[in-house]
């Protein structure tokens, strides 16, 4: 964005707590010192915002650190223990609900699957969140837990706050997501498309092997979804619909899909076409699942490993098609499909974008499956959380513990 509009100093000062939140949060432990070489900020910056952020509680000095010529100074790193988000994973057959710290570590998680037999409607599973949050908030006291961040299938039409379609699980069209957390809760929720939440968690996850470079995270589950970081920041497109790789053409005669076009990734690479695949398109009325597929895969069963091994030849020609439009140093692909054999997955994926794009530019090209302990949609919805936190820490952290007098939370 061009900038055309002055800067006045109450925002300077945002923008420069902002920067040694974010240099903090990747360096984990650092000195003073060494923040205002990173940054550029003068010491006498450093110290005075680093003042004020012991007080608030959003920082926490943590022993002595060696440092040049002998000198010993005080490290300081993001406090874990006083201020909390909520993550959230809106899920086609399930729900998370995840308590995190300002590191982006999870304190706790409750799953929710939804019964084949259930067939609950929006606004019933909205109400089971919205409780479950209210259960933590009041567990943790409301000035403890400063936001949350929920992850939710695409297309998502991030200004409208409306899912757009989530083929096999039409409820969601019409909902305002926001506008009902907003009448049902007191802390800020933000939403995020599920593939752009999964690269958040992963550009966290690589800290100092991540600067500038582009990184796509690619969700193979039930739908496909990228998420594109940029400058460490998520692309996210005019209306916030980038990503949507799962409607990405790879065979324009191919299988009809629900938008309308036909031969859609999503039709041939998804963790629910590989057991329709497998068990045939009545595998939904049969009660056969994703997990009975991922089974027999890892049992050897050679038919399923078939299967498997056509959807990821798929899911590598959207990638080819993904290398050729952004160039991306870095993808990762993760969620459902990646599980039952990730090194098939990732063999076949090599072999067939290789073969697929220039050699210079797969040469420049760093592909992986991901290794994410955990599951980095969830942490990634609890991360989008934290970098708003992060962007503006003076608008989240409570006036009466920015005045000063704190006393810390009692523990439970
Ligand atoms: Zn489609």
């Amino acid at each position: 964005m061009v900038q055309n509009r002055g800067i006045n100093q109450d925002v300077t000062q945002e923008m420069n707590r902002s920067l040694l939140l974010k240099n903090l949060r990747r360096e984990g432990m650092c000195s003073r010192a060494y923040l205002a070489s990173l940054t550029g900020l003068k010491q006498a910056t450093v110290t005075n915002i680093m003042k004020d952020f012991l007080n608030w509680g959003i920082v926490t000095e943590v022993g002595f650190l060696n440092g040049s010529k002998g000198r010993r100074s005080i490290g300081v790193s993001i406090n874990p223990d006083r201020y909390r988000v909520i993550g959230v994973r809106l899920a086609r057959k399930h729900y998370s609900v995840g308590l995190f710290d300002l590191t982006g570590t999870q304190i706790t998680k409750k799953r929710v699957d939804f019964k084949p037999e259930e067939q609950p409607d929006a606004e019933d599973i909205l109400n089971q969140i919205a409780a479950e949050m209210r259960i933590l908030m009041k567990k943790y006291g409301k000035d403890t837990i400063l936001a949350a961040g929920m992850a939710v299938p695409g297309p998502f039409i991030a200004k409208k706050n409306r899912i757009a379609l989530i083929t096999g699980a039409d409820i969601w069209k019409d909902v305002d997501l926001k506008k009902f957390f907003d009448r049902e809760l007191d802390i800020p929720v933000f939403l995020e498309h599920n593939a752009n939440a999964g690269a958040y968690a992963h550009m966290w996850d690589l800290k100092d092997a991540y600067r500038d470079d582009i990184l796509v995270y690619i969700a193979a589950g039930q739908g496909i979804g990228a998420g594109i970081v940029m400058d460490g920041k998520i692309y996210k497109g005019a209306l916030g619909t980038s990503g949507e790789i799962g409607h990405m053409t790879i065979d324009r005669n191919g299988k009809p899909c629900a938008c309308g076009n036909k031969g859609c990734l999503e039709r041939y690479a998804s963790s629910l076409e590989l057991v329709k695949a497998v068990y045939g398109d009545q595998a939904g009325r049969l009660g056969c699942n994703f997990e009975d597929v991922e089974r027999r895969i890892r049992e050897g069963d050679q038919f399923c490993i078939d299967c498997y091994q056509r959807a990821c030849e798929s899911l590598g020609i959207g990638i080819i098609n993904i290398v050729n439009v952004i160039n991306p140093d870095i993808i990762i692909i993760g969620d459902d499909m990646a599980r039952p054999d990730p090194e098939r997955m990732e063999t076949v994926i090599r072999e067939t974008v290789r073969e697929g794009i220039l050699a210079d530019v797969w040469e420049g090209l760093t592909l992986s499956i991901s290794t994410y302990q955990g599951d980095p949609i969830l942490t990634g919805a609890a991360i989008v959380a934290i970098d708003r936190i992060f962007d503006s820490p003076g608008q989240f952290i409570p006036a009466t513990n920015q005045a000063g007098a704190l006393e810390s939370p009692s523990d439970e």
